[in-house]
């Protein structure tokens, strides 16, 4: 809530401390809000004028849109920051993946499955692409309403429905009915014939124009006639050029708040180039600051890369990636299995559990609570000990599971072997300073 301060919005809230927010008093919940960290309508007691006072203030300087309906519905934009480490940004991009119709309709089924399949299990989480973007390229206007109404079919995921001709896209609206699509592009050419669908079917709908002052132009004819659900599509010649683009638009709607330009970014990554070009080009555009990003692949080495980007970017970065400080029990251990030490880094402890999973392993991993640091960090920072190994391997129980007392320790620490053989009497060995080599290690030490 960028206007007001704290005790401006308290002012305007009911002041009983109720506690129905999960905050103990209304200043607590004033001071969060302040900061963006929590919505005004967690708070379920506003008055309507309190509300319409600070929903208007708290209005960010970019709109935020929702694409597709029901539990699959997709929420992007709603930025405030144009760098992370001011604030964590807010709504992931939305990366759909292209079904064109010059695929044959009876391809349909095969290619949605493709595109569902784009589904990874990374750091302990699951990313996948969001959603399909149907395009019209080759059928004429009046036949891509029965492509889309299979593709619809085909799927569950929300569509983007794309063509430069106002026909087609009647005909595609006509065909799904609801679902509240995205539809496009409205360029200076069709803008009114889009409009008017989007009007009709109440779906956002991407903007497309050459310069910014172009769609500035744009979205302000369109937002006259009172469609505000708005993406920008800006067009670009090279990677370069579009990225300075991004951020100049970026910029002019966070830190110049130019309402004409407070829309979501949308960027296309084309086939027909270099498929590393595309790569680059999918990570970057999740860099530099897009809120939809299709792609025209469904190869997953080069769908992945853009999904991992957007997993690192939409973290807060003021918080450090942890799982929880615990013996965390890989594959089904036994008791002549291994015993692993590690520290709570997210990253770490997921690349120890996925090589000892894709390997085949099972063992018990001794979790060190170090606020979310590294071996090295750790270590740096004070946290890592051969006392503190020795504290946590025995509060969380590890040796009593087993019927051996070997305990393996990081091979980033090896001079910390010698401080938890004496404090626990345990045979500690050094294991390597990687995870990805702990398959092998095992395979010939254990
Ligand atoms: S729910 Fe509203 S009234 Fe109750 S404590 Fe929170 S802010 Fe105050």
């Amino acid at each position: 809530m960028a206007d007001l301060s704290a005790m401006e919005i308290y002012q305007e809230l009911p002041q009983t401390d109720c506690g129905d927010c999960n905050f103990p008093t209304c200043m607590a919940f004033a001071m969060q809000l302040a900061n963006n960290q929590v919505s005004l309508d967690e708070c379920p007691h506003v008055s309507e004028a309190a509300e319409e006072k600070l929903a208007a203030s708290s209005a960010p300087p970019m709109k935020i849109v929702e694409i597709g309906e029901g539990e699959e519905a997709l929420e992007i934009g709603g930025e405030t920051v144009e760098f992370r480490h001011e604030e964590k940004f807010q709504r992931p991009t939305v990366i759909g993946i292209r079904l064109s119709d010059a695929v044959d309709e009876a391809e349909i089924g095969s290619r949605v499955e493709e595109i569902e399949e784009l589904e990874f299990e990374r750091v302990g989480e699951v990313i996948s692409v969001d959603a399909v973007s149907v395009t019209n390229s080759s059928l004429p206007p009046g036949e891509f309403g029965e492509f889309v109404r299979k593709a619809d079919e085909a799927t569950n995921l929300p569509l983007i429905v794309l063509s430069e001709e106002p026909e087609a896209i009647e005909k595609g609206l006509e065909a799904v009915g609801s679902g509240n699509p995205l539809i496009g592009r409205a360029t200076e050419e069709n803008w009114e014939e889009m409009t008017e669908l989007a009007d009709e079917y109440e779906c956002p709908m991407a903007v497309e124009g050459e310069s910014l002052e172009e769609l500035a132009e744009l979205t302000e004819r369109i937002t006259d006639e009172g469609v505000e659900d708005l993406v920008l599509l800006p067009e670009y010649s090279e990677l370069g050029d579009g990225l300075e683009k991004f951020t100049r638009l970026r910029r002019l709607a966070i830190d110049e708040e130019f309402s004409p330009l407070g829309y979501p970014l949308m960027a296309r990554v084309e086939d027909g180039q270099n498929p590393y070009q595309q790569v680059a080009e999918g990570a970057s555009h999740v860099l530099k600051y897009c809120s939809v990003l299709t792609m025209d692949t469904t190869e997953p080495w080069q769908v992945l890369p853009t999904l991992a980007t957007r997993q690192h970017i939409y973290v807060d970065p003021q918080v450090q990636s942890s799982v929880d400080s615990k013996l965390h029990e890989v594959g089904d251990p036994g008791p002549e299995s291994p015993v692993l030490f590690t520290t709570n880094f997210q990253l770490t402890y997921y690349s120890v559990e996925g090589e000892l999973e894709d390997a085949g392993f099972s063992a018990y991993v001794a979790v060190k609570d170090t606020g979310g640091l590294g071996i090295l960090n750790a270590y740096a920072d004070d946290q890592l000990s051969g006392e503190g190994i020795v504290e946590t391997v025995r509060e969380q129980g590890a040796m009593e599971k087993v019927d051996h007392n070997r305990l393996i320790i990081p091979g980033l620490v090896p001079q910390l072997r010698m401080a938890v053989q004496e404090e626990s009497g345990w045979n500690v060995e050094v294991g390597p300073e990687d995870a990805a080599s702990i398959p092998r290690y095992l395979r010939e030490e254990w």
